[in-house]
């Protein structure tokens, strides 16, 4: 269908009109082709945010993306394959820890992956800090990497879901993420367009993500789960806290090596735990395993180091160097000023504004704050502060990785003052708040 004045697609949604289908699929599929601009596209994107979308608007968008480029089909690969995506949030490095685990477990991962957004930062960026390391693999040379290495970790490219590449980049700039039907929309697309047979999502709820309740992030799973079975594909959908940060890495290089430290059993805390329960999901799921089975087979990934190996094989089929998986610092980029990140304060961690930790690692140079921008992959924040802990004066809570000691300074206020210090203890929030099929899940209200 050709699109008539792409303006009336705006002022549908501005005036709260239904879209028609075709005419929403022109829209998106030409922004795609890039004949429609950034200022009309950040119009309908802002009137979408505002006035919400349709369950069939989010169907109709969700499908233009996938079409909008190539599909990938797994047909022949000999293991069964699984895909990943977080809705995003903060020190979230679990696709750069279960991809190799899975890998290990006997599965293959195709994932298609994003950058940097908002206050989030993105897998993609996170790989690239990896010297030489490409994300802008063709849909062939994905197929024969997933077969060949049983991971692989990709980009959208003009071959592959452009569409979504397109908004997403948009959406990051203007400040159009937080909303469920784009981000259910944007998400499936790029699931939807991998012909995987598991689909696994990890919906945050919680100050350092998009949905900051269960409530919002399981209306967001209900979305998520209806484009899947819209399309006849089979998914399971965690809602999971993002009340804190998860790991301790909020960068890029140094999420890399924070993923190392976990595939070579360094790794305690919330971040392995998350990982191996999706890991666990999938041995269930695509391996038919017992739960206990499926739990020490992703366990053993990373006690036997065969997690850690297949981290290093994707890493150099996809060009990168693969002794960051023996020795990250000697190939990541270190930032030139290193600080420690000193309590100011005395008492129980009450609260965390996690966002606002993401928001201080973007500014150190992390993410973007317009579209285009470069990122230094050097930057970012270490944070070990957790809801519950009990902090004296002078503690060191973490680190800032920084360009020059004026920006370390300011990131370090801003991270400081992101954490609540009360006096009675705090119990910790649970880390899942409950898993589905289909619908919002059980335990979320
Ligand atoms: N991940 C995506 O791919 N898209 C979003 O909108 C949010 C997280």
């Amino acid at each position: 269908m050709t699109l008539g004045d792409p303006r009336d697609v705006v002022a549908l949604k501005r005036d709260g009109k239904p879209i028609p289908e075709a005419e929403l699929r022109a829209f998106v599929m030409a922004y795609g082709r890039g004949e429609i601009g950034d200022e009309l596209a950040a119009a309908f994107l802002m009137a979408a945010y505002i006035r919400g979308l349709s369950a069939e608007e989010t169907l109709a968008m969700t499908r233009a993306m996938v079409d909008s480029g190539r599909t990938i089909q797994l047909d022949g690969i000999s293991r069964p394959t699984v895909d990943k995506h977080s809705t995003g949030g903060v020190a979230d490095g679990v696709t750069l820890v279960f991809a190799p685990v899975a890998a290990a477990m006997g599965l293959a991962v195709a994932k298609l992956s994003g950058r940097g957004l908002g206050h989030t930062a993105g897998t993609l960026d996170k790989l690239e800090s990896i010297p030489g390391l490409r994300t802008d693999l063709s849909p062939g040379e994905m197929r024969r990497q997933v077969d060949e290495v049983g991971c692989a970790v990709v980009a959208q490219t003009a071959d592959l879901v452009p569409a979504d590449g397109a908004l997403y980049a948009l959406r990051d700039v203007t400040a159009t993420v937080a909303s469920i039907p784009l981000i259910a929309s944007s998400v499936m697309s790029k699931k939807l367009a991998v012909g995987t047979d598991l689909i696994l999502l990890d919906v945050k709820a919680g100050s350092g993500a998009f949905m900051k309740t269960p409530r919002d992030a399981g209306e967001l799973a209900r979305a998520c789960t209806d484009l899947a079975a819209g399309w006849g594909r089979r998914a399971r959908v965690a809602v999971t806290d993002m009340s804190q940060p998860l790991g301790e890495a909020v960068g890029n290089a140094l999420d890399v090596a924070e993923a190392v430290e976990v595939l070579t059993g360094g790794g305690q805390g919330r971040l392995l735990e998350l990982t191996l329960q999706f890991a666990q999901q999938a041995g269930e799921a695509l391996l038919g395993l017992d739960p206990g089975v499926a739990r020490s087979s992703a366990e053993d990934a990373i006690s036997s180091g065969r997690g850690l190996e297949s981290f290093a094989r994707m890493i150099e089929a996809q060009g990168g160097d693969p002794r960051v998986t023996e020795d990250p610092w000697a190939v990541l980029p270190r930032a030139r000023v290193v600080v420690p990140l000193v309590s100011d304060r005395a008492g129980a961690v009450a609260a965390i504004e996690a966002e606002e930790i993401g928001r201080a690692s973007v500014d150190l140079g992390a993410g973007r704050k317009r579209k285009g921008d470069s990122i230094d992959p050097s930057t970012g924040i270490v944070f070990r502060a957790r809801i519950g802990d009990r902090l004296e004066f002078g503690d060191e809570v973490g680190e800032i990785h920084a360009r020059d000691e004026d920006a370390a300074r300011a990131a370090a206020r801003r991270v400081l003052d992101a954490i609540t210090v009360g006096q009675d203890s705090v119990e910790p929030p649970p880390l899942v708040f409950g898993w589905t099929d289909s619908g919002v899940p059980e335990g979320v209200s």
